[in-house]
């Protein structure tokens, strides 16, 4: 009998429960894995975290045939067909047990059970282990079993339930009896989806993500609370798309930050604290689109904003989407994310909250353009964060707070190098114009007026939304 491991956004072999799961007995495994570009596409995914997850995928097929397990990948246009493509192969390679890492999301969960049923018509069973998180969206409820809607109650449940479970990664299984199925070759499988000139910046594959932690928590996370806002530093640990394709579990992440602090929870290193601290917000967006299908049709978590007039006026999101608003550090944003498929979380917040309360486009618009480009494109935290910066969300900015992007500059990037790398054409500048440069400097560097008045926009979107509040 043979065991199969069926990866999805999960391509490691370290701490991985599906594939230690699929290694108990000492059957032989093989892999299998299917790529769905038009499904992926459909949630707005872009070429730059395709891409990435294929080369994620040969790096996985390396390391899987240390351990004798073969890698079969097949295209599979979407989820439908991948489930049709998974009982063929379960049926031609005589495999009785699959083995996968659950996923929680809408779409994922419904391609999930769909799996159960199809295989169980041919006496095939298959078995989910909890993976994406570090505890389970069932773990964390309130004293009524209601899932929490607030991050800091919900991070202080997180915190007391990890403290009685414990937390520790898996080890890595031992190498499987031979089988004598074929491994899909690197050529075919990249062969699906061409590299676009971002990937070249993000080197695929487990051990460069752990190579990147070790980096970060030998240096920059004692730092990290003072320096994470300032994207011209090197103070974030830049593995959000290692976490996306699961080229690294966030359980090896946790682990490694609180050994780095004695395990300890509320004392020892605020830069390690804070960095734990957005692990946890991690968590807590996973759980949200769990507990809240809704989202993921497109629903604002407050329904209270449902009602929102947004704007769809397209010339100016095209502006916004080619970092041409006239506002240095909206552009220098926006030119880092569509130049190397990431962007810095400062600016994350700062170009999302410019596209919904200075322009006051519907944050849809954005958070697709951003799956488009990113390539750590999640899901969860994606709409999180723009909910967060529509003020629609769990645990949003107030509507009335309103980034000021020539503040945020000041403020962020007080000497200007983030916005002389990314807006050459400003980089002559001295230290006070970079951040507004006055009508003859735009005129003569090429630079765009400022599309909009901050004050005028920011009076704008008080007064939608003390409307959309009155009318509901
Ligand atoms: P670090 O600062 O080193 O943090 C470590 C890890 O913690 C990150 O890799 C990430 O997994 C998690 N994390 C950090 N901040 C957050 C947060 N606010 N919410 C949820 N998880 C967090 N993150 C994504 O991974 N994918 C997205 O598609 C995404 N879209 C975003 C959109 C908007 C509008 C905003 C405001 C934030 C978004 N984020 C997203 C969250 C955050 O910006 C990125 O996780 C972070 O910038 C990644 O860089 P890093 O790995 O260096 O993070």
């Amino acid at each position: 009998m043979t065991n199969a491991i069926w990866f999805r956004s999960d391509l490691r072999i370290y701490d991985n429960p599906a594939l230690i799961a699929a290694s108990e007995s000492n059957d032989p495994v093989i892999a299998f894995y299917f790529f769905t570009p038009d499904q992926h596409r459909k949630h707005h995914t872009g070429s730059v975290k395709l891409r990435f997850m294929l080369e994620n995928l040969v790096e996985l097929k390396h390391d899987l045939a240390k351990l004798n397990i073969p890698l079969v990948a097949l295209l599979a246009s979407d989820y439908g067909s991948s489930v049709a493509l998974l009982k063929k192969l379960c049926q031609q390679h005589n495999v009785r047990q699959v083995f996968a890492n659950s996923e929680i999301e809408l779409n994922e969960q419904i391609r999930d059970h769909q799996a159960t049923r199809e295989l169980d018509k041919i006496g095939s069973t298959i078995c989910f282990s909890q993976d994406q998180t570090i505890l389970s969206p069932q773990d964390i409820l309130t004293g009524a079993s209601k899932p929490y809607r607030v991050f800091t109650p919900f991070k202080r449940a997180w915190i007391k339930t990890i403290q009685k479970t414990g937390l520790q990664s898996l080890p890595l299984p031992t190498a499987r009896p031979k089988t004598n199925a074929v491994s899909t070759s690197a050529e075919e499988i990249l062969s699906w989806e061409a590299p676009v000139d971002a990937n070249q910046y993000w080197k695929p594959g487990s051990q460069e993500a752990f190579r990147r932690l070790e980096e970060f928590t030998a240096t920059a996370i004692e730092r990290y609370r003072d320096e994470r806002d300032h994207p011209s530093l090197t103070a974030t640990s830049q593995l959000s798309p290692y976490l996306a394709v699961g080229a690294i579990s966030v359980r090896s992440c946790m682990l490694q930050a609180l050994l780095a602090n004695n395990f300890e929870w509320d004392s020892g290193s605020q830069g390690i604290l804070t960095w734990i601290n957005e692990l946890i917000w991690r968590e807590f967006y996973k759980h949200l689109s769990c507990h809240y299908p809704e989202l993921s049709k497109g629903a604002a978590f407050n329904q209270k904003t449902a009602l929102i007039p947004w704007s769809r006026d397209m010339e100016h999101f095209t502006r916004w989407k080619e970092g041409l608003t006239g506002f240095p550090l909206v552009d220098a944003g926006m030119r880092q994310l569509n130049t190397i498929g990431w962007m810095h979380n400062r600016l994350r917040m700062v170009t999302a909250m410019f596209l919904t309360k200075q322009l006051f486009i519907d944050w849809h618009l954005g958070e697709a353009y951003f799956m488009q480009k990113l390539i750590d494109g999640d899901y969860a935290a994606n709409n999180g964060g723009w909910q967060w910066s529509a003020s629609t969300g769990a645990d949003s900015a107030p509507y009335f707070r309103v980034f000021n992007p020539t503040r945020q500059a000041e403020r962020f990037d007080a000497k200007g190098d983030f916005i002389r790398h990314w807006v050459p054409e400003l980089s002559q500048l001295g230290p006070k114009q970079i951040f507004d440069p006055n009508p003859f400097e735009r005129q003569t560097t090429g630079y765009p007026a400022t599309m909009v008045d901050h004050r005028e926009s920011v009076e704008h979107v008080k007064q939608a939304f003390k409307m959309a509040q009155a009318m509901e």
